[in-house]
């Protein structure tokens, strides 16, 4: 079996100045996101400037990785480029424990369905793509 055969082809994230660490944590298996020093406010996905009080000192800190499921979908269609093969999944949108409204989007297998419902507890785990790409990814618990 080549290499190219146990990759994925998801797309991959493309780091920036400002995402990065949130990637570099994920690679280390931790979910992190940007937190304003000035208010303690969380802010995802990373800015410039905190969106509860246009503080500039935003550093990213580690988080539980627990929260529940905010809203879902289960996608049908097959032309999304890299998940053909998965479809139907479920589209996930998750709040995180920390705040209120902290939301990062996921995805989980349909095999899912009968226990997937807005308020279902989740905790994040991480998703190897292959080169060192790690994406934070999250179950039913
Ligand atoms: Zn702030």
């Amino acid at each position: 079996m080549s290499d190219d055969a146990t990759k994925s082809h998801k797309p991959v994230p493309a780091p920036d100045d400002l995402s990065r660490p949130f990637w570099d944590a994920a690679r280390a298996h931790r979910l992190a996101v940007q937190r304003c020093a000035a208010c303690g406010y969380y802010n995802h996905p990373p800015r410039n400037f905190c969106d509860a009080c246009l503080g500039r000192e935003l550093a990213f800190t580690p988080l539980s990785g627990r929260g529940a499921i905010y809203t879902f979908t289960v996608m049908h269609q097959r032309d999304v480029a890299g998940f053909e093969a998965d479809a139907p999944f479920i589209n996930i949108v998750v709040e995180l424990a920390e705040q209120p409204l902290l939301l990062m989007v996921a995805n989980l297998p349909i095999g899912e369905r009968d226990r997937v419902r807005v308020g279902a507890p989740v905790e994040v785990w991480f998703e190897e793509r292959g080169d060192g790409v790690v994406v934070p990814q999250f179950r039913i618990v």
